[in-house]
């Protein structure tokens, strides 16, 4: 209810704005009850509105800025949990090299990285259990291929292969 009026007293716009107000205290308490970081919008003199995440005014890409306080914890525990680091460890990661390497590939690279992280990629023992293969040995080299035998084969040809995408990661690193 308005402070001083009856609801029936409310014209459309005046129940309008209760509604929304209603929605957006609904909204916060739901935001704050899920455990998620505080979003606070102080209005400050001179300026419509502000809004600030943990503490910091944000003034420009309010949309991505909101975005990614919400989603960058997110993508950083699944991929903890992809790579098997302890989420507590994760500030031991670069994650802003790994986005730029993330983003530094085409959309068929980046195919190939998403499967080969999630362990669905066409390696010697994906592809003998998928039937594709009679067996799951290694191209290059005798062993079995999994995921970490990838880049763990030790033949000249998958070392100088190896090398060559750690020069073009470095180098796509340092340009940006
Ligand atoms: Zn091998």
């Amino acid at each position: 209810m308005d402070d001083e009026k009856e609801w029936d007293e409310l014209d459309i716009w005046e129940k309008t704005n209760v509604r929304a107000d209603t929605m957006v205290k609904e909204a916060l308490q739901y935001w704050v009850n899920s455990g998620r970081q505080r979003i606070s919008t102080t209005p400050v003199p001179g300026t419509p509105w502000t809004i600030s995440i943990s503490g910091e005014t944000i003034t420009s890409k309010i949309r991505s800025e909101i975005y990614e306080s919400v989603w960058t914890p997110q993508i950083q525990k699944h991929w903890c949990k992809r790579m098997y680091i302890e989420h507590e460890q994760s500030n031991l990661i670069d994650w802003i090299t790994f986005g730029k390497t993330m983003k530094s590939c085409d959309d068929n690279d980046r195919q190939f990285r998403t499967k080969h992280m999630a362990h669905i990629s066409a390696t010697g023992i994906n592809m003998k259990r998928r039937q594709e293969r009679e067996d799951d040995i290694c191209p290059r080299c005798e062993m079995g291929e999994n995921n970490t035998h990838i880049y763990e084969c030790t033949t000249d040809e998958t070392t100088d292969i190896y090398e060559t995408c750690c020069l073009e990661i470095e180098v796509t690193v340092d340009s940006k």
